[in-house]
């Protein structure tokens, strides 16, 4: 541990994590990060909400901390918080327990119910780590669900025991802001006017925005992906806060995310039919494929190309242009396996796709942990066609899993797949530069080209990916790079 000195303590607050409860990309960050930090000599307490849809295995390990009352709205009523306890790999969960707030969604449920759900949650977090008189160096707070409490910290909390502590917001997802009018805001959260000032929560409309609080609040803001922090200071990616971001640039990091390789290994992923490495990928590939096609009812032959999209089904994802082109991509010889869930409209044109392509394509319109981890290993190459990609996961347990990804070049999409280089056979999977249905064709044909022409170059390239480093170890020492700054 010589290497890790000196030591320090970090509170993740957010509204996701695996396995306990996941919709993307945040859960599975939530889980990893603080597991990887731990072995970086960093003490790690995740503190999540306990909500009703957490599969009972889970509340059956969390053991009663401890409960208090905690004043809330701007006329001061007392509500209950209750923090339940959970330990695994050196990372403690505290999870905040209310049944008035976390009874019903699977998380979420709409703004309307989200909006006080989540004012609630900042402040019993930080309630709840005074009231368990663990006070971290660092408050590492995510996405809009907890992007109050960067503004509680240094409003309502300054002469408590947090005072020394600092905050590092998060975004994820700029698109996602927790918007609402403002007088409802001031009701929910009790906060003081500063709060709401123009250059804090404030807008013109009238409406507080936590998420522009929370930036203004925090001492350091970080980002997904290096090109994602560039990206959201302009007009097309900045969801209209690229102004608010271009005056907070000084404090504004990118750091891109890794994947757990422990959750994420072929060798020893239990839900394939024939775990690999990159040893043997070559001869396993094909009967994780063999029993991809059987399970999802495709033609069973190991030579066709397989290519999957494992997606939330929404227009972030860059499904308009990959409609336009799904009757172009499969043929004779490719077959496209979706597993996504999502807008309506997505769903049922990927449900026609398959019921007018029956045998070569699946359309698995679910939400499927298992299923995912066999596409990643049975088919050879991932759609990740992305308007814009914070930082994006899949093309990053792709790679691990000796998946060729198919990528836009845009935020992490660009940071973590380097184009394929015919002349230097380098590069680690197929991109496309303008958001238009015929470039993203165009990848994949040279994809498809590769594969069926020249295999032994592209074999090459799935176990130069499988050789890629993915893992979170860069990240969360750039992470705790940032803990030592501030403290
Ligand atoms: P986002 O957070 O925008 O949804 P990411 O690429 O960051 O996108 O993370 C997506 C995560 O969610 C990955 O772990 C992926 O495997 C998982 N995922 C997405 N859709 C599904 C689904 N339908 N079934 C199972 N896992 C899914």
């Amino acid at each position: 541990m010589a290497d890790f000195e000196p030591r320090r303590s970090v509170a993740f607050i957010g509204s996701e994590c695996y396995p306990f409860v996941k919709t993307g990309g945040l859960g599975d960050v939530m889980y990893a990060l603080p597991k990887m930090l731990t072995q970086q000599n960093v003490d790690c307490h995740v503190i999540l909400p306990k909500y009703a849809c957490i599969k009972q295995e889970w509340k059956d390990k969390m053991f009663y901390k401890g409960s208090f009352y905690m004043d809330l709205c701007s006329d001061g009523r007392q509500y209950y918080v209750g923090i339940m306890e959970y330990v695994e790999d050196g990372v403690v969960y505290d999870f905040i327990d209310n049944d008035e707030f976390f009874s019903f969604g699977k998380p979420y449920t709409n703004l309307v119910d989200d909006i006080p759900k989540f004012c609630y949650f900042s402040k019993a977090a930080l309630a709840a780590l005074i009231y368990m008189d663990w006070i971290p160096n660092v408050i590492h707070c995510h996405d809009w669900q907890a992007a109050l409490c960067p503004i509680y910290l240094k409003t309502l909390f300054a002469d408590t025991k947090l005072c020394n502590t600092r905050a590092i917001f998060t975004i994820h997802n700029l698109r996602f802001q927790g918007i609402y009018n403002e007088p409802t805001l001031r009701y929910w959260t009790g906060l003081p006017d500063i709060a709401f000032a123009q250059e804090n929560m404030g807008n013109d409309k009238g409406d507080a925005n936590m998420l522009k609080g929370g930036v203004a609040f925090a001492d350091i803001v970080t980002t997904v992906s290096q090109t994602y922090a560039e990206e959201i200071k302009t007009a097309f990616f900045g969801e209209n806060l690229e102004m608010h971001l271009q005056r907070n640039a000084s404090k504004l990091v990118g750091i891109v995310n890794g994947i757990d390789t422990d959750v994420w290994n072929p060798a020893t992923d239990k839900l394939l039919v024939a775990p690999y490495d990159i040893g043997n990928v070559l001869e396993k590939k094909p009967e994780n494929k063999h029993a991809l096609q059987e399970r999802l009812g495709l033609e069973q032959d190991t030579d066709k190309m397989v290519i999957g999209l494992v997606s939330r089904l929404t227009d972030q994802k860059g499904l308009d242009i990959l409609n336009q082109i799904l009757n172009d991509i499969v043929d004779d010889f490719t077959q496209v396996v979706v597993l996504g869930t999502g807008d309506k409209g997505y769903e049922q044109s990927f449900q026609y796709f398959e019921a007018s392509n029956k045998g070569r394509v699946c359309s698995y319109i679910a939400y499927d942990e298992a299923l995912s981890h066999q596409i990643y290993a049975g088919a050879d190459a991932l759609l990740v066609p992305s308007l814009f990609e914070p930082c994006g996961l899949t093309q990053l347990i792709s790679m691990r899993y000796g998946t060729v990804p198919i990528v836009r070049e845009t935020g992490g999409l660009k940071d973590t797949v380097e184009p394929y280089n015919w002349m230097s056979n380098w590069g680690n999977g197929f991109t496309f530069d303008r958001y238009e249905s015929g470039l993203l064709l165009d990848a994949i044909n040279r994809a498809k080209k590769l594969y069926f022409e020249n295999r032994w170059q592209w074999d090459e390239m799935v176990q130069r990916d499988m050789d890629k480093d993915v893992s979170w170890w860069n990240s969360a020492l750039a992470y705790r790079g940032l803990y030592l700054m501030l403290t």
